[in-house]
């Protein structure tokens, strides 16, 4: 038994080829859409459909494997949950970026104004280092 049946077994998912080639087709880090997603599980299993997709990535999204990212208004972008980061998006290059934030006390009580917080995450917008540099 390999490591991402083993990953989908212990969330109680039913390990079939077509969700193990979308779990791979994260293999392991980057942010996708379900598309690029599709693309890629595509050359595993040439007879998924682009809807098996979306309901496998929602089917993940409901049990913790991955987050759905909506930084870019177009489109939604998964990846896989590991560690809290927040995103950072180029206005200029349209790279999306991980950045990593000091925990503040709302974050370290997991609750604000009496709110308990279950899941966040946060979206930045500006121009990244690289785009700086080079207008300078
Ligand atoms: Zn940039
Ligand atoms: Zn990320």
């Amino acid at each position: 038994m390999n490591e991402t049946s083993q990953i989908l077994r212990e969330k109680n998912i039913k390990v079939t080829p077509q969700r193990l080639s979308v779990y791979m087709a994260f293999n392991g880090k980057g942010h996708l859409s379900a598309d690029e997603v599709y693309q890629k599980a595509r050359k595993k299993v040439p007879a998924i459909s682009l809807g098996t997709v979306y309901s496998i990535l929602e089917n993940f999204k409901i049990n913790d494997i991955i987050s759905e990212i909506k930084i870019d208004f177009d489109k939604s972008l998964y990846e896989l949950k590991e560690g809290i980061h927040h995103h950072f998006l180029c206005r200029k290059c349209k790279k999306i970026l991980d950045v990593e934030m000091p925990v503040c006390n709302v974050l370290k009580n997991c609750a604000v104004e009496g709110h308990s917080i279950e899941d966040f995450q946060g979206y930045f917008y500006g121009i990244c280092r690289d785009c700086q540099k080079d207008a300078k």
